[in-house]
């Protein structure tokens, strides 16, 4: 067995044992691998042990991948998220080459994503990033300007609002971390309460994946435990 199908039973393991300690069903999960700064050839080898969702942050690096994907396995049904920053001159590649969108953080931004997808495609799905941690130098939405901006892309025509998507504080504490991720849970509570119809929280990394699924993530986002270490980021 190639290391990365190792590395993904060992998540598969990790991912059951906290959904079942949560009272939760496999299924609410998805893993999505996050294939960043990792060579197309890994990706393909993911694919080969199963895997179909990949995350990728970085937009050049992201298009020669799904490109060379595509050709070695033009028959293969292969998710692609975009979860890194985004540039509003980036827009259109991004609109029309993924299926998920994990980091919109500003209306400008989903109104663009929204003219630029073909309609052929079928909606781009969004997640909206939010702030968890209220540091000035995180990205994502304000926790008080998240209403406001949930009801405004919920309306665009292009696009389908999925949920929320957070990158907390780094914490070793499993308290600390269930605490952040509560905190995302509990907004998108509120914004069902508020008539908006939910189904996503992207949360949940390599280092607290288990914290993230007791507090009700549906989207767990894993680079490194399925990859390996990253030697850029
Ligand atoms: C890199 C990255 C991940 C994966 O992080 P790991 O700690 O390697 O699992 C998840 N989400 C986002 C937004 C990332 O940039």
């Amino acid at each position: 067995m190639s290391i990365i199908a190792a590395n993904l039973q060992a998540v598969e393991a990790t991912i059951e044992a906290a959904v079942q300690a949560a009272g939760r069903q496999r299924s609410d999960v998805q893993l999505l691998a996050v294939s960043k700064t990792f060579p197309a050839e890994a990706v393909l080898e993911a694919m080969a042990a199963g895997q179909g969702a990949f995350g990728e942050n970085y937009l050049q690096e992201a298009l020669e991948k799904i490109a060379h994907v595509a050709r070695a396995q033009p028959d293969a049904k292969v998710e692609w998220h975009f979860i890194g920053p985004i540039q509003s001159n980036k827009t259109r590649p991004i609109a029309s080459s993924f299926d998920w969108v994990h980091t919109v953080e500003r209306l400008k931004i989903a109104q663009r994503l929204s003219e630029q997808r073909p309609p052929e495609l079928g909606p781009l799905n969004i997640c909206l990033q939010v702030n968890i941690s209220g540091e000035a130098s995180k990205s994502g939405a304000s926790e008080a300007e998240l209403p406001e901006l949930a009801r405004a892309v919920a309306q665009l025509p292009n696009l389908r609002l999925r949920g929320l998507m957070a990158i907390p504080e780094r914490a070793t504490d499993g308290e600390q971390q269930r605490a952040a991720f509560a905190r995302l849970r509990k907004l998108s509570d509120a914004l069902r309460a508020d008539g908006l119809a939910l189904d996503t929280l992207s949360m949940g990394m390599s280092g607290d994946m288990d914290a993230a699924i007791a507090e009700g993530a549906t989207i767990v986002r894993i680079g490194s435990a399925i990859f390996g270490a990253r030697h850029y980021d």
